[in-house]
């Protein structure tokens, strides 16, 4: 006899076991939903002819990164759209619109004053850019995903009337005034840690007391768009609302890291619904365009940090975009630190 009491152990492993792999499916679900990463085909070509340093290989360099640190079995994935008309014109002028798409036709000369080329089908790739991040948007307000991570996005330089900087729609932007006009969210914490100003957010919103801004950035005397100084701290009753931070060339993570702090402060003390993140790349060490040394250390920081924020202000939701960096292993390695974390 005894045979009931040998076994007993073991059965009883055997369904705790059972049990154990059970709830890490269903968190595994769970996380899976949390966190929706946005790419494919039609966003990836998001790029300019050969020989500019904006090309159409970075998010292959990106996605090649992530897969290699299994960081595509911890997200859903959401696929690229089109942005309507009506969708770009929630922040771009009806005029800028017609600029690029008899551009696009064209096919050649520049959309801005020389740093934008045109080029065949500008307009739809652009609308893509633009429609995609509205594709994570209304998965985080349908309550689909939590957060979402879009690494070929984040073009701030794009004003309401005029490419700039690479930069043809600003998607940042479309969110924005998506935001307020389509689900009343008002209150937005907006983040950017791309070595540019973001001056395509800074100015339309200068004036805008919700627009809770915090830019970290190397010095606007040494570099695009020479703007984004201490003293540009928002205006009228929008005063205050503001946080640049520039750096000045060399400065690396401790300098970063400084300034981060005030600016996490600055989040907290305004209390934004809703946080947007764009992680520019090109504050890395060996950047072609820049002249700062950060390392990736920087974009895992902050992307913890918002995401520890977002969950305890803004019901989790948190949208992240790649933005500039021109050195592709870079880019690479500062995008994979903002998804691991946001996984
Ligand atoms: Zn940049």
């Amino acid at each position: 006899m005894g045979g009931e009491g040998d076994d007993y152990p073991a059965a009883y492993c055997r369904q705790v076991c059972h049990l154990l792999r059970c709830v890490r499916k269903v968190y595994d679900r769970r996380m899976a939903a949390e966190t929706l990463l946005l790419v494919g085909d039609e966003l990836g070509r998001y790029g300019f002819p050969t020989g500019h340093p904006l090309g159409s290989d970075r998010q292959g360099a990106f996605l090649a990164s992530a897969v290699a640190k299994g960081l595509d079995k911890r997200v859903a994935i959401g696929a690229p759209r089109l942005a309507t008309r009506e969708e770009l014109q929630r922040f771009h002028s009806r005029e800028h619109l017609h600029w690029v798409e008899i551009r696009s036709r064209l096919g050649d000369g520049y959309l801005d004053y020389g740093d934008t080329p045109a080029f065949p089908g500008c307009y739809e790739i652009a609308a893509t850019v633009a429609g995609t991040a509205l594709e994570g948007l209304e998965r985080v307000m349908a309550g689909d995903a939590v957060r979402t991570f879009q690494p070929i996005g984040g073009l701030h330089h794009a004003r309401r009337s005029r490419a700039a900087g690479f930069c043809v729609f600003n998607d940042l932007g479309v969110v924005i005034d998506s935001l307020r006009k389509r689900f009343g969210v008002a209150r937005i914490g907006y983040v950017d840690i791309d070595v540019h100003h973001g001056d395509g957010i800074y100015y339309p919103y200068e004036t805008d007391p919700d627009l809770i801004v915090v830019d970290i950035h190397e010095d606007g005397n040494f570099i695009f768009p020479g703007t984004g100084h201490a003293h540009e701290s928002g205006a009228n009753e929008a005063e205050g609302t503001k946080l640049n931070l520039p750096l000045p060339p060399g400065a690396g993570d401790r300098e970063f890291f400084a300034a981060w702090e005030r600016g996490l402060a600055h989040l907290h003390h305004l209390k934004p619904q809703f946080l947007i993140l764009q992680a520019g790349a090109d504050g890395l060490a060996g950047d072609p365009l820049a002249d700062l040394r950060y390392t990736p250390a920087v974009h895992a920081r902050v992307t913890r940090d918002l995401r520890k924020l977002a969950d305890e202000q803004c019901e989790g939701r948190l949208m992240a975009f790649g933005g500039g960096g021109y050195e592709l292993s870079n880019l690479a390695a500062a995008w994979t630190a903002v998804l691991g974390e946001l996984t």
